[in-house]
């Protein structure tokens, strides 16, 4: 584990230093408090820090202190070197966010066993972090088809509409709803129906680019959101996607399910009037006219193309 040791006493230093490596620390050194705290800020700085009270530029206390103001997620536990035994000073240091002291000259024993202490305390930390990450993401992500959520994709769609409206860049939208999908259901179950929203899935992310945004909108409607795509492109894109769940049949048991999908088409262009909701309509518009146009295919709604507008596309153009 990294520690951080600052003291201006080079001889303290060397002493604690070989000690704290004989412990198995990786020590980082530092001589005044800003050193310190230059080493505390980087991203994988330690998280276990022993700091002298007395140092030039900053104190000890005074680290302690612009540290906690940062507020910084993980966690980082300061153990304060004082020669200061009176009372109100170490409750100073406390205040000032030092979660320990040891009086100089060092216990090695004391010393030890405080690290020990501090170190479970850096393992709490992280094991909070890292919890709080995965529920983060939880609550963000389908946990059928491990796409995002309802809630996920509507603020990305909100996000994407405020950079489009900043670097006037278009962003493609797709709405796309799987055909006759109650009849896959009714006819083969429930976990028929899931595996075959999770292959479509599955399908729908392999087609896109990796920072094309992919959700699940609904039951069976999926959401995608294609950056800098304009309206060519994003009909491209769809019909690739298209293209791929219809020339993918799903295996289920020994059964081989063909499977297609409709797929609406919309975009967002920076500069005119517009707003998340305005897209959704479009691209839903456009998704209603290929189910009635007989399903398994592309239409679009509100681009501004040389083709026709609103037209149905024949997957000739560019990708
Ligand atoms: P269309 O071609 O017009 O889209 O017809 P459809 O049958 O696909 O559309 P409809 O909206 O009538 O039916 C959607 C079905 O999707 C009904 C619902 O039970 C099913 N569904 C929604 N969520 C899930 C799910 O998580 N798992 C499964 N297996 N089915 C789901
Ligand atoms: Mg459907
Ligand atoms: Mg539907």
């Amino acid at each position: 584990m990294k520690i951080l040791l600052a003291d201006d006493d080079r001889v303290t230093r060397r002493l604690m230093e070989s000690q704290l490596r004989r412990w198995g620390y990786k020590v980082m050194e530092a001589e005044d408090g800003e050193g310190a705290l230059d080493i505390l800020a980087r991203p994988d700085g330690p998280r276990l820090a022993v700091l002298d009270w007395m140092m030039p530029k900053l104190d000890g206390a005074e680290v302690c202190r612009r540290l906690r103001a940062v507020g910084r997620e993980d966690y980082v536990y300061v153990i304060l070197l004082t020669s200061k035994n009176r009372k109100e000073d170490l409750a100073a240091g406390l205040e000032a966010g030092a979660d320990d002291y040891v009086a100089k000259p060092f216990d090695h024993v004391e010393l030890r066993a405080r690290l020990r202490v501090g170190e479970r305390m850096v393992g709490f930390s992280q094991g909070l972090l890292s919890a709080n990450a995965m529920l983060r993401t939880l609550a963000l992500t389908d946990e059928l088809t491990g796409l995002l959520n309802h809630g996920a994709i509507l603020a990305r769609l909100r996000e994407e509409h405020a950079r489009t409206s900043r670097t006037g860049l278009p962003l493609g939208v797709l709405m796309v709803d799987i055909d006759h999908f109650k009849a896959v259901n009714d006819s083969l179950g429930h976990a028929a129906g899931d595996l075959v929203l999770k292959r479509v899935a599955g399908a729908i992310r392999a087609a896109c680019r990796p920072y094309d945004v992919v959700g699940r909108y609904g039951g069976e409607e999926f959401l995608v959101l294609m950056p800098v795509t304009d309206g060519s492109h994003a009909l491209a894109v769809a019909e690739r996607i298209r293209d791929s769940v219809a020339s993918a049949p799903v295996s289920e048991g020994d059964r081989e399910l063909r499977v297609t999908i409709s797929l609406g088409v919309s975009v967002l262009r920076g500069g005119a009037p517009s707003s998340p909701e305005g897209v959704l309509e479009a691209a839903d518009r456009a998704l209603y006219k290929a189910k009635n146009a007989g399903r398994d295919r592309v239409c679009s709604s509100g681009l501004d193309l040389h083709e026709a507008p609103d037209a149905g596309y024949d997957g000739s153009g560019p990708v």
